[in-house]
């Protein structure tokens, strides 16, 4: 049995708030419990849905004082569920996503619950960005502060490279403002570490120029495949910052470009995506489109409209993992391609080779990211809809990370990963870093309250 909570606490909270109290049995705790990874489900005892930093502030003390354990929901995309635990105090920040762009200062304030989609579309008018996730409904707080890896990050770097100035609400239930001067070891250890330090409810960010954007989409047919993944490795290993994109294998989408007789069959896709007009990309991709795609398609497009090209249906189940390389030579392009030809059917799996480097490899200097220096991502990204499917489906996210051992630098981007062990935690930050990072957890939560994430242990330094 959990920890007891008395009527008197509970009617505390609802008093304490400007926000909603969410418990069992209320006519939106199923909906207020619902995290994108459908095989999370998950009753928590208490959902706070805060409305104001003094929200988060009440929250985080009535649930330190049930003795309750506390979860973080800012977009609900961790892959392992870590906002949205069994007999939990949730602190839901979804309706605190106002945006403010400054567009003088070149410069964007979100609330911690606001969503890409929301941020991306505040800066469109203006035709500035930052690096953004992929998927319009990622929570900005739970990517940027995991790391942040987007479309323009080998342009602008990746969302924490970009981060300005950060509010939080720590264990204690007090207010921190951090940046490069105030609190300058919070700071550092923002780009990386999570929601290990505490709740934030606002960050900035640096916006950039993005006058123009456009993509190349080429599917070819599996039998091609290895052709085109060494042809999309020579050509981004020297293409400009401006280029992002990946080579992904994936069942066919059922979109309107896509012949009816290739729908839902594996297809081998290279993506180049161009911080710039059309005409650049195509020249770009000429020796793509000299290997003869089955589609083709090659456009200018809104940022806005490419930021949710991506999103896919809810309700799928999810499992996924991420490996980060030294290098790609021809024999992990067959190995990459062996295993992009198994992708167990039907699932909406995708198989994803990331091209890094630009700004990602020079920006890493400082911050405990040592996996953003590797020169390509291999992410095996499985979705799929029928439970019967979580075995194989999850077996090959399994192997393809085994497959991709032997060129692995073993840091990884924790965001792209579920729970995979404390060790995993400690190899992403390399040990040097992690004993900074567990300094910093020990100065700012010793008990750990904010456990729910790719867990920091706290030790003092
Ligand atoms: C469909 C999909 C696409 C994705 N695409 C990308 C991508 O392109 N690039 C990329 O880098 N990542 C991507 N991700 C991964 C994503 O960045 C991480 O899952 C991230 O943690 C999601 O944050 P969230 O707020 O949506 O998730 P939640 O599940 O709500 O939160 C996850 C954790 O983040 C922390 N957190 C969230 N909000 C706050 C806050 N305000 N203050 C403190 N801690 C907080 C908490 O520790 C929480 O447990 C994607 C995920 C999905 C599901």
């Amino acid at each position: 049995m959990g920890p007891h909570i008395s009527e008197s606490a509970l009617s505390g909270l609802v008093e304490d708030l400007a926000g909603e109290v969410i418990v069992p049995g209320d006519p939106d705790y199923d909906e207020a419990r619902r995290i994108h990874n459908a095989m999370i489900d998950r009753r928590p005892s208490v959902i706070a849905r805060c409305a104001t930093p003094a929200d988060v502030s009440n929250a985080i003390l009535f649930g330190r004082s049930c003795e309750l354990p506390v979860a973080v929901r800012g977009g609900g995309h961790s892959v392992a569920g870590s906002s949205m635990i069994d007999g939990a105090l949730v602190i839901d920040l979804s309706r605190m996503h106002a945006v403010v762009v400054d567009p003088e200062d070149m410069t964007v304030r979100v609330e911690g619950g606001a969503t890409m989609g929301r941020l991306d579309h505040a800066c469109q008018p203006f035709h500035l960005a930052t690096t953004g996730g992929r998927v319009s409904t990622t929570g900005v707080a739970g990517f940027a502060l995991g790391g942040g890896s987007g479309w323009l990050e080998r342009k602008f770097g990746l969302a924490s490279d970009n981060l300005l100035a950060a509010d939080l609400i720590t264990a204690e239930g007090k207010h921190v403002h951090t940046d490069t001067e105030e609190n300058p070891d919070l700071f550092w250890a923002l780009h990386g570490g999570g929601g290990n330090f505490g709740v934030a409810t606002s960050l900035t960010l640096r916006l950039h120029e993005l006058p123009r954007m456009s993509f190349v989409m080429l599917f070819f047919l599996p039998d091609k495949a290895p052709e085109v993944v060494r042809a999309y490795r020579d050509l981004t290993a020297a293409a400009p910052d401006e280029v992002g994109g990946g080579a992904i294998y994936l069942p066919a989408p059922p979109e309107p470009f896509v012949p009816p007789e290739l729908v839902g069959k594996l297809v081998c896709g290279a993506l180049l995506t161009y911080a710039g007009p059309v005409e650049e990309v195509r020249e770009l991709a000429a020796p793509l489109f000299a290997l003869k795609p089955e589609i083709a398609i090659d456009t200018d497009i809104a940022y806005t409209d490419l930021q949710c090209m991506l999103d896919d249906p809810p309700g799928l189940r999810n499992y996924w993992s991420a490996e980060y390389l030294t290098s790609f030579p021809d024999e992990a392009v067959d190995v990459f391609c062996a295993r992009g030809a198994e992708i167990p059917m039907p699932t909406a799996t995708q198989h994803v080779l990331f091209p890094l480097g630009g700004a990602v490899t020079a920006g890493a200097g400082p911050y405990p990211q040592p996996w953003r220096t590797a020169p390509w991502g291999v992410h095996p990204f499985a979705t799929w809809e029928d439970p019967a499917m979580d075995e194989p489906a999850i077996q090959w996210v399994k192997d393809v990370r085994a497959d991709a051992r032997p060129w692995s630098i073993d840091s990884v981007y924790l965001n792209f990963t579920g729970a995979e062990g404390e060790q995993r935690v400690v190899d992403s930050f390399g040990e040097e870093n992690y004993r900074r990072l567990a300094a910093v957890k020990a100065a700012y939560d010793p008990d750990n309250v904010f456990r729910f994430n790719h867990n920091i242990t706290p030790t003092a330094a």
